[in-house]
Order: structure tokens, then sequence, then C-alpha cells
């Protein structure tokens, strides 16, 4: 393809301004799709992604129009994707800035807006859903203006449902979006933009190629993992795959290398010709890592093989997040796995019960902490481990230090709601660095302990701020804390799955917290069971759940038999998603409520 022929863009929008609507739009009239294929939105195409109304993978569409080819590039909607979001946005040269017309521009659209403009995208404004009686395409304007600063004098206006302005807003990707550089004759240089994998092909790679020509055949070497491959298969979606000869600079596509997981592939990697690479990889390469860790176990114990097998066919397709095998005196066998954050935790778990039908016991989610140990007895040196799960911590008397990851975290929220959201960053020790107003909103940064944002911080925020405050965040690197193991123990035993480590001013309110959760999870027993939080052999908060007077059936008595056998049907239910701690039952969902702190 000629290269000055080729636009590259993905699109912006606050969640539900008409993203998933546009793009469909665009295909529709470039050609890619019939009326009934419209039916089905076709870029958020997971049942999980749908129903959140976030995009989790990121897929790549090749549009004709009046003979240009459009690249339409679809990004992942959430901070825990933020890497793969910043590398989607580098393979693009201009993006489409939607924004509702009656809601105006929200918090979402500017932490996107200013990514896009870091990558010195040309951003056309789309003003969408000017059908709405509410519509007020001026204000809209007269605000990307003041609270973005880009000129919306030649914004777009759209109704993508009504199909209006769709011509418009394809006629402005041609006219305003630079055409990409460079050059064929160069060597191959070519930015792995995402991968996954297909059942049918294997590992399918998304690619844009910045130089020279990616071509079926060619023996091509990644330049950060260091291995070589043999393109198999050249091609791009028209929606449908589509297969080609080569890809030319400039141009997004997707090979195939006869590869086998996507664990073998790294989003941010060049892929360069093997015989003549090139001097200079793409920058901006970054090796993704796990930060949050927790336990899956199997409320079924003999439902460990399935959760193996499960666990590996999910980790074909998602190379960023790892398992390893994991024993809990209490839980049996299962996995230590890690994830880019909780919403990546939280998807592979609602897969794993929904498509494979496994009931789970999730255990307290940590972040990686580094332990500088004192030299124990025979010893040459002091010891530094990494810890990723509260049930391995050493005895404390060895720990000379701990630390803890932190983060730089930009929020952005209106003004009514600054106050919460500054207490809730005060409340999970949080240090201000910065606060600014942009437009009538605050634009507020701050450090804190990663630790404190993984359980609900992101839930915490959104329900506080009415769903307006927006944040992104990176890591900023170690710092020594004041932080404790905290024990859970039900009927004085310790439940290995609670334990977590907390700061230790933090200690005192999350253990009765967390006791209190639990005294109205854990349903009660013939017997007084007491719930306690303890560090160390120091108890810092208790329960106590009552006994149970009378069998639950004696109600029913003299009452109607079929409803006695429901409730007995019911309680043996209840029984299969229990565990037993020593001789407490304790049921699935109090592991997962127990550690919402809300
Ligand atoms: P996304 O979250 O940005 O991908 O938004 P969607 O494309 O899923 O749209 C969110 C909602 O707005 C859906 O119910 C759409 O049908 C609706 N919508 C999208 N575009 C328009 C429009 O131009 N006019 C109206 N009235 N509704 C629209
Ligand atoms: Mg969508």
């Amino acid at each position: 393809t000629d290269r000055s022929k080729i636009r590259n863009f993905s699109i912006i929008a606050h969640i539900d301004h008409g993203k998933s609507t546009l793009a469909d739009r665009l295909i529709q009239r470039t050609g890619g799709l019939t009326e009934r294929e419209m039916s089905q939105q076709v870029l958020d195409n997971m049942d999980i992604e749908r129903e959140r109304g976030i995009t989790i993978k990121s897929q790549t569409v090749r549009l004709e129009w009046k003979g240009y080819t459009l690249n339409l590039m679809d990004t992942p909607g959430h901070v825990d994707f933020a890497y793969e979001v910043s590398r989607s946005l580098a393979a693009c040269e201009g993006a489409l800035l939607v924004v509702d017309a009656a809601q105006g521009v929200e918090a979402q659209t500017l932490a996107n807006v200013y990514q896009s403009i870091e990558h010195d995208h040309e951003i056309i404004p789309v003003i969408n859903k000017i059908d709405l009686p509410a519509a007020e395409p001026e204000r809209v304007k007269a605000e990307i203006e003041d609270i973005i600063g880009l000129d919306a004098s030649n914004a777009v206006l759209a109704s993508a449902k009504s199909g209006i302005g769709i011509e418009e807003v394809l006629d402005a990707v041609i006219d305003r979006i630079p055409a990409p550089g460079g050059d064929a004759n160069a060597p191959l240089k070519a930015m792995l933009v995402d991968s996954w994998y297909d059942p049918y092909l294997g590992v399918m790679i998304l690619v844009r190629v910045m130089e020279g020509v990616l071509k079926k055949g060619q023996q091509v070497k990644f330049m950060q993992a260091g291995t070589t491959h043999l393109i198999d298969r050249v091609g791009c979606f028209r929606p449908k795959l589509t297969q080609l000869g080569e890809l030319g600079p400039g141009e997004i596509g997707f090979v195939t290398a006869q590869i086998k997981e996507v664990a073998q592939t790294m989003v941010g990697d060049t892929i360069t010709d093997a015989k003549k690479p090139t001097a200079t990889p793409v920058p901006g390469f970054k090796e993704v890592q796990p930060v949050v860790f927790c336990g899956l176990f199997p409320v079924d114990a003999n439902d460990f093989e399935k959760l193996r097998e499960s666990i590996s066919k999910l980790r074909l397709n998602d190379a960023s997040f790892s398992f390893e095998m994991e024993t809990s005196a209490a839980l049996g066998f299962g996995f230590r796995c890690g994830f880019l954050g909780l919403l990546h935790l939280e998807i592979i778990q609602e897969r794993l019960t929904r498509e494979y039908d496994l009931d789970l016991i999730t255990t307290a989610p940590s972040v990686v902490y580094r332990l500088q140990l004192s030299k124990a007895a025979g010893e040459a040196e002091a010891q530094v481990i990494e810890l990723h799960n509260p049930a391995d911590m050493p005895d404390p008397n060895r720990i000379e230090e701990i630390e803890e990851p932190w983060i730089k975290a930009v929020i952005y929220v209106p003004d009514e709601h600054l106050g919460a959201i500054l207490k809730l960053c005060q409340d999970r020790r949080g240090i201000q660095k910065d606060l600014t107003y942009v437009g009538g909103r605050a634009q507020i940064t701050y450090e804190l302990p990663l630790n404190e944002v993984v359980f609900d911080f992101y839930d915490r925020l959104k329900s506080i701020s009415r769903g307006y405050a927006s944040f992104d965040y990176e890591q900023i690197g170690l710092r020594a804390g004041d932080l404790v193991k905290m024990n859970i123990l039900v009927n004085n035993e310790p439940v290995d799955a609670l334990a977590m480590i907390v700061h230790r001013s933090q200690a005192e309110a999350r253990g009765r917290h967390m006791c209190e959760r639990l005294k109205d999870l854990i349903p009660r027993h013939l017997f007084k069971i007491p719930i306690q939080a303890a560090i160390g052999g120091k108890v810092i908060a208790r329960e106590t759940i009552a006994a149970l007077r009378k069998d639950v059936t004696a109600k029913c008595y003299g009452g109607d038999i079929t409803r006695k056998r429901k409730l007995l049907e019911k309680q043996k239910e209840g029984k299969k998603r229990m565990r037993e701690y020593g001789n407490v039952s304790i049921p699935q969902e109090a592991f997962i409520a127990a550690l919402r702190m809300g």
C-alpha cells in the first residue's frame, strides 16, 4: 500500500459515549459489515467485556474509504492495562475524541486525551448523540476548548446510532490525520502491539510496521525475547480475516509464526529481519510484571486437576498473568496467581467460574514486598527475599526491613467530590504532591502505597464520585514501611487464606472491620465461635458468633413438607460451597466479601 494513503487512528471516549457504536458504524459504512452483522457489536467481543462495558483486548480493523486504507485500533479501557494502551496509541497517528452531546466532557475523556496528546496524535473531536433532545453541541464544543484546550470549531457532529455524520468522520480522518512515516527500503522494524491465542491459527500477533517490509516466509527476530520465527501468515481484519502477502511501512495487521503460547510474545517488542536486523528497536518497551498476587483454590478439592487445566488454558491467551502451585494448610492444593491489577484478577476469576464452571476461593490479594532479613546462624550473608504470599512471612525477629511498592496516581475529579477523594487518599496513607484545576475539575497527584490501592480503591473512587473520577497510575519504586502480618483466627485457628500484610497504623481498623464482616458472613453453629484478628500473639480485634439454639428445620415442624425439603436442599447446597476450618464451616462468599473494605 502507498504510505501516503494510510491513516491509523484510535477512538477515545468516556464510557457509554458511543465508541463501540461509532466503530461499528464506520465498519458498516465502509462496507465491512452487513446490517445483520451490525446487530452484534464487533469490537467488544468477550462477554465480560460487554457486561462491564470495557475493552480488555485490543482489536484492529482495516477500512477502505475513497481509495485510502484506514486502520481503526481499539484500545483497552482500564488502568490495569495502561501499558497495552500506550503501545496501541504508539501505533497510531491520530484519534477520534468522541464526546456525548448531552453529557459533555467527562473525567475519563481527560485521562485518555492527555495520553493521546503525549503520543503527538492529531485529535478530531466528534460530538456524538446529536439526535438526543438534550444534545447541546455548542456547549460541548466550548467544553472541549476550555477544559482540554483543543480547537473544536471543526468538530464533527454525529449520531452513531442514527448514522448521522459517519461520512464526515471518515473524511476528517483522511483530511486531518497525517500519513505514517517509514522507509520501505530500511531493515524491517515492526512493533508487537498485541497478541492472542486463536484455537485454529495459534498465536496471532498484531503488528505495526515502522520501517521496512514484513513478508510471508520471512525469518524474523523478536529483539527483546531474543527468539527467531518464520512468518507463515500475514493479514488484516476487514473485520473478517484477510490474508495478505506483506505489510509495508505504516501498515497495521497481523502475523502468525507457529507460536504456541502468547507467553512467547511480549507487547512492545520489536520484530526485525533475522538476517538484516534494525539498529534501533522501537522505543518504550517494558516487560509487564504482575503486581497483585492471590491464591486460587477449588472449593471442592476434587476439582484441583480441572482448575489446573482451566488456568493453563487461560494462560495460553494471557501472558500477563502468572501461576504456580501452592498448598495451604486449610485450603489444600491450589495456585498462587499474579495479575496486573484487581480488575484483571476479577476477570480471570470470573472466567474460571463462568466458562469453566469452577467454584473457587480467592485468598487476600497481596502486592510484592521486599524483605531484608538478618543473618541467620551459619549464613554467610544477610538475605533479601521477595514475598508475595502473607503465609510465607518469615519470623518477624529476622526481618530488618520491609519495603513495599508505591505508585504515583493522577486523579481527575469534578470539584464537588474533591473533599471526599482527598479524604480517601489520606486514609490510604497517600502523600499529596499536586492539586491543580483544569476547567471545573481538579487534577490531583498523589503518591500512594500500592497495597492500599489494589483492594478496592478504584471501586471506592468511583462510588464516592458517582462515577466521575478517573484514575491513572504508574509504579515509582519501593519504600520502607512499618508493615506487619495480621492473622485472622476463627474458633482460635488461624485461617491462612485470610492473613494479610498491613501497615501497623491500619491494622486495628482493618482487623475490626474484618471481624465484623466475618461475623455476618459465617453462619451460626451449634457452639459459640470467636473471631479474632491478631498480630503475632496479640489480639487486636474480636467478635463472637453466638451459638445456634435449635435445628434450623425446627421452625418448619408442622408446616408445609415441601418447604422443609427445600430448606434441607438449600442447606446441602450451601454445604458444598463451604470450607471446613477445624469444625467451623466458612462459605465461599466470605473469603471474597471479607476482603472488600468498603
Ligand atoms: P462505549 O461505552 O463508548 O463503547 O458506548 P456504546 O457504543 O456501547 O454506547 C453506549 C450507549 O449509547 C448504547 O446504549 C448506544 O446505543 C448509545 N448510543 C451510542 N451512540 C448513540 C447516538 O448517537 N445516539 C443515541 N441516542 N444513543 C447512542
Ligand atoms: Mg464499548
